[in-house]
């Protein structure tokens, strides 16, 4: 590395006419000193010259080593006549080669500087490039793009500015712009017609353009910028597509579940609703009752869809704690077991709650809801006769509840994924009919309320989901903003 690299060239040719002046005033102190070795030791400066500073101050060098050899060296002294016919063609042939070696050398200088910094360029070059292409965020591109322009052509400022809704914005930039006056050149960021943006650099002074070599690196690094800002639009409209396509599925697949869950117990009901209002026929109490209980059950299953189809809808659109108020989980268990009895029928069922239990602050429609949802799955998953058992406690600061079968249990793997929306698990053991919502309302439900739901196998088989409620829970936003406004209200 040539520490001369960064002077600039006042002072290059300044130590060009230093070192010979020195050379000349150490020469005079050794009067000795035979004429052909001061013309070597002359040499020996313009060629270090032209080695370390360059060309131009090695060519002056050589001028000044001439004039001093023969101002101080050559008879008569101190004057720049010569004598003798031979010392002129000696002087001449010094000032031949030290010009020449001093320009082969210097060139050579010269060669090894440009591909040293050609090198350099290009491995900060392949450099970005690199980063470019292993980066995703756009902004994190156009940030290094920033710096490592600002960095590679030594300018005190880089920006990169986009077309924003018709408006150049910045979106990136790299140091700050110098106090005095400056210049910007820009750098248009173009796809065919279409301008992209502006990578704009400030120039390092008024009097110091960039070269042209430096404006092909500009264009060079912005076709790459063009190139990354592509890359990122054809991903960003690749993943919108998928999320339309995906959308469209659970669209679709929604529908389709929708009308199937509505069309069964409404053909039901209609059978039923049919027979009873057939006058041929003269139903016994016992026929008329069954009817009726078909009616009452489906409609049931109505309700429940319905019900799990807004549940998921606000729960989707954000929804916030519900109102809640204290409940007693034994009372809420019996509530949805009773009102599901006739479902629960083919399965014995044990409830196994403490009566000491105490009570938790809940929304009792939406933790119906989970119950009922965890129930309906057991009967739905399970053979008839297995017994379906609901438990409950109390550990550190939460009661947990839990719904056991013994049924096919969750397949591996697959025991968070189907807490997620539309997602079924279908095969020979469970071809129940469902839409995949049941499972993603219990767990938005339980998370509204700052609880946590999850799924096992039990050991000797069967299913066994399982939720938390937390026993202090924290106050009810809205509740709270009331008591607020309530207390203003009576203290104006
Ligand atoms: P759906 O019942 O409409 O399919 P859910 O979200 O309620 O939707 O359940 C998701 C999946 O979890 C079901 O498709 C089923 O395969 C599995 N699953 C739920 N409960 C049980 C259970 N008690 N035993 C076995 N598998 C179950």
């Amino acid at each position: 590395m040539n520490p001369f690299r960064s002077w600039s060239l006042a002072q290059r040719y300044g130590m060009s006419v230093a070192s010979v002046a020195l050379t000349t005033l150490a020469l005079i102190q050794l009067p000795s000193l035979h004429q052909a070795n001061i013309a070597l030791l002359y040499l020996l400066v313009v060629l270090i010259s032209a080695t370390t500073i360059g060309l131009g101050p090695a060519m002056l060098a050589s001028l000044l080593a001439f004039l001093g050899f023969n101002f101080f060296f050559v008879e008569p002294l101190h004057t720049f006549t010569v004598a003798d016919s031979q010392d002129v063609v000696r002087l001449l042939t010094f000032l031949a080669v030290a010009i020449i070696a001093s320009s082969l050398a210097g060139r050579a200088r010269d060669q090894a500087d440009t591909a040293q910094r050609s090198a350099t360029e290009l491995a900060t070059l392949y450099g970005l490039s690199q980063t470019i292409s292993a980066e995703v965020s756009t902004d994190r591109i156009l940030h290094v793009v920033a710096q490592t322009t600002a960095h590679l052509l030594n300018v005190p400022t880089c920006a990169v500015l986009l077309y924003d809704d018709g408006r150049l914005t910045e979106r990136a930039r790299s140091g700050e712009p110098p106090p005095e006056p400056s210049r910007q050149v820009d750098t248009f960021l173009r796809i065919g017609p279409r301008v992209l943006g502006v990578l704009r650099v400030t120039q390092r002074a008024l009097d110091d353009p960039l070269t042209k070599a430096e404006q092909g690196q500009l264009e060079m690094i912005a076709s790459q910028v063009v190139l990354a800002l592509e890359r990122a639009r054809l991903t960003e409209e690749a993943n919108q597509a998928r999320t339309l396509a995906e959308a469209e599925r659970m669209k679709g697949g929604l529908l389709g579940s929708v009308s199937h869950d509505l069309r069964t117990p409404l053909a039901v009901i209609k059978g039923a609703v049919t027979n009873l209002l057939d006058d041929s026929v003269d139903w016994d109490s016992a026929a008329r009752r069954d009817l009726l209980n078909a009616i009452n059950d489906q409609s049931d299953c109505l309700n429940r869809l319905v019900g799990n189809l807004l549940e998921m809808s606000r729960i989707d659109a954000g929804a916030e704690m519900p109102a809640r108020s204290s409940q007693d989980i034994g009372e809420l268990v019996a509530d949805v077991v009773n009102r599901m009895r006739s479902r629960l029928a083919a399965h014995p069922v044990t409830i196994n709650i403490p009566a000491d239990l105490p009570a938790v602050q809940v929304s009792y429609t939406q933790i119906d809801q989970v119950l009922t949802n965890l129930l309906e799955n057991a009967v739905k998953y399970t053979p008839e006769g297995t017994p379906i058992m609901i438990a409950a406690g109390v550990e550190r600061d939460s009661v947990w509840i839990e719904v056991c079968d013994h049924g096919p249990g969750i397949p591996a793997g697959l025991s968070t994924r189907i807490f997620e929306k539309f997602v079924r698990v279908t095969g020979p053991e469970r071809h129940a009919d469902g839409m995949g919502l049941g499972l993603a309302i219990c767990k938005g439900i339980i998370e509204l309320h700052r609880g946590r739901i999850w799924a096992e196998n039990l050991p000797a088989g069967g299913a066994r989901f399982i939720f938390t409620l937390p026993l202090y829970a924290p106050a009810n936003g809205a509740a709270v903003r009331t008591a607020i406004r309530q207390m203003q209200a009576e203290s104006i």
